[in-house]
């Protein structure tokens, strides 16, 4: 059997170990520990231990595995499947095969979304504000539920050879040819492909490799903003018609892209532990509830020259709100951010929405973002507070930064191969996705790519 090596044991990995099985001799390396030795950030404070990896972002089943655990059963939402199947048709198949891999390890039902009635309502609503509703059919599986179904999933690659606290730090490659992987105690080991899918942690090795490498491959653009927190009975007109609801909007002032994203209804805002800087992120859980709903508010970011690289960008942002926030996310009032005015710990304790993450700085989110983010995610708010009245209240508060980072974007074939042979590539860390489902699709493609140029005939 030939070998295949594939780096990042998330969702990408995971999918594209499964199309492997049987097929190929299939190694998943990952820098995080197994699953059953992750600790739950909800259950346990602390969530870096002493191996220098986010327990939140590394680890066997990837970012996935304590995240909201929503899919979001579309192809042109966290990605599009288009770009690489080019049929809409195919796309959704694609789409559904994936979802029905999840159902076998333990989603759940599908949501029960709002009649016609109400989806049509509320997409009559955004448009008359100049906004755009997005309906997805998704399913919860919740961050209480999610690392069962991985550790199923796992079980059921059990042929697969899972090396984990294992960092990839290069790949292999002669005269344009992969030809396996190094790791980070100097080992080497060969193979005959190599799938990269390490997920928005693994941007730097993303980097390191295609600068190296000469891979070729593009800025991706990114979403940078905030995490906004409001009582749940404010969002419940909405969550009720959809759980994670999309708003598409471009503001006034810039005529920029912002949108909703990652809705956690009667969900906690987590913090996010990148090394050098923090951010922000939400959990919702099947079992566990609080007072209020939390999502992202995000701008989406491309840069030209002289800098378009944007995820130096990305990060030198994350660094200024690490160093305003001392270390900690900042939050505040919306109503402070409004007048120009910090957010103090009296006020915030005051407030009427009480923050669900307690390991927070009150501040100003304004030092902290650069001034067209800060105006875009006004004027965003106030058209979703004609969609969701009350979203933009005073009481509101803001968490930032929330970054989504999505690293270089390799560019790749349709069967997801690199402009290094045998090199593939798939999910978020390769820019080709930007969620659960869609990054898994992509680690099917990129496997069935391995596939076709092993000589199997796949569709
Ligand atoms: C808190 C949180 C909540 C989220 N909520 C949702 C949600 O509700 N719905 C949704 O669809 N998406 C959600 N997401 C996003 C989703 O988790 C990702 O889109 C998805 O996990 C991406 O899958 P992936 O396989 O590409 O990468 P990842 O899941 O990030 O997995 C990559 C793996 O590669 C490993 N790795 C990285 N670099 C190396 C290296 N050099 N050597 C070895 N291993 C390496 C990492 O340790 C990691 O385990 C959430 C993310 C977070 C963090």
């Amino acid at each position: 059997m030939q070998r295949v090596i594939i780096v990042g044991g998330g969702p990408a990995g995971m999918f594209a170990a499964y199309e492997l099985l049987g097929k190929a001799d299939i190694t998943i390396i990952d820098k995080g520990k197994d699953i059953t030795k992750r600790y739950c950030p909800m259950e346990r404070k602390r969530v870096c231990a002493k191996c220098n990896v986010c327990d939140i972002m590394c680890g066997i089943g990837g970012a996935g595995t304590f995240s909201d655990g929503t899919l979001n059963l579309r192809p042109d939402i966290g990605g599009d499947l288009n770009e690489f199947t080019h049929d809409d048709e195919l796309s959704w198949a694609l789409v559904d095969y994936v979802d029905s891999i999840y159902v076998k390890f333990g989603a759940p039902e599908k949501n029960k979304n709002g009649n016609e009635r109400e989806i049509e309502e509320l997409k009559r609503k955004a448009a008359s504000v100049g906004a755009r509703f997005i309906d997805i059919p998704q399913r919860h599986i919740g961050t209480d539920y999610a690392p069962a179904l991985i550790k199923r999933f796992k079980d059921f690659l059990e042929e697969a050879h899972f090396i984990v606290n294992t960092e990839v730090t290069d790949i292999i490659a002669e005269n344009n040819r992969c030809a396996g992987v190094k790791l980070a105690d100097g080992r080497e080991l060969k193979s005959d492909f190599v799938l990269v899918a390490p997920g928005r942690v693994g941007a730097d090795f993303v980097d390191k490799i295609v600068e190296k490498h000469g891979i070729k491959a593009e800025h991706a653009p990114i979403d940078v903003g905030v995490r906004i927190e409001v009582p749940a009975i404010v969002m419940d007109p909405i969550t009720t018609i959809n759980r994670d609801p999309k708003f598409h909007i471009m503001t006034k002032s810039y005529d920029d892209f912002v949108r909703t994203f990652c809705t956690n209804e009667k969900g906690f805002v987590v913090k996010e532990d990148y090394g050098e800087f923090i951010g922000v992120n939400g959990h919702g859980m099947k079992d566990k509830f609080s007072e209020n709903t939390n999502f992202a508010f995000i701008d989406r970011i491309k840069l030209t020259e002289p800098l378009e690289n944007t995820t130096r960008y990305g990060i030198s942002i994350a660094k200024l709100a690490t160093t305003i926030g001392g270390g900690k996310p900042i939050v505040q009032r919306m109503g402070d951010l409004r007048r120009g005015r910090r957010s103090t710990s009296a006020k915030i304790e005051s407030n009427t929405v009480k923050p669900t993450l307690k390991d927070f700085t009150a501040g100003d989110v304004s030092m902290a973002l650069p001034h067209r983010i800060v105006v875009d995610i006004l004027e965003g708010l106030d058209v979703l507070d004609k969609i969701i009245p009350g979203v933009a209240a005073d009481s509101t508060l803001i968490y930032a930064p929330e970054i989504k980072f999505y690293a270089r974007r390799f560019v790749v074939d349709d069967n997801l191969e690199t402009s290094i042979e045998n090199l593939f590539a798939a999910g978020d860390g390769s820019g080709l996705s930007r969620d659960m489902i869609n990054a898994s699709a992509t680690g099917v493609l990129a496997a069935r790519g391995i596939l076709r140029r092993m000589g199997y005939g796949t569709k």
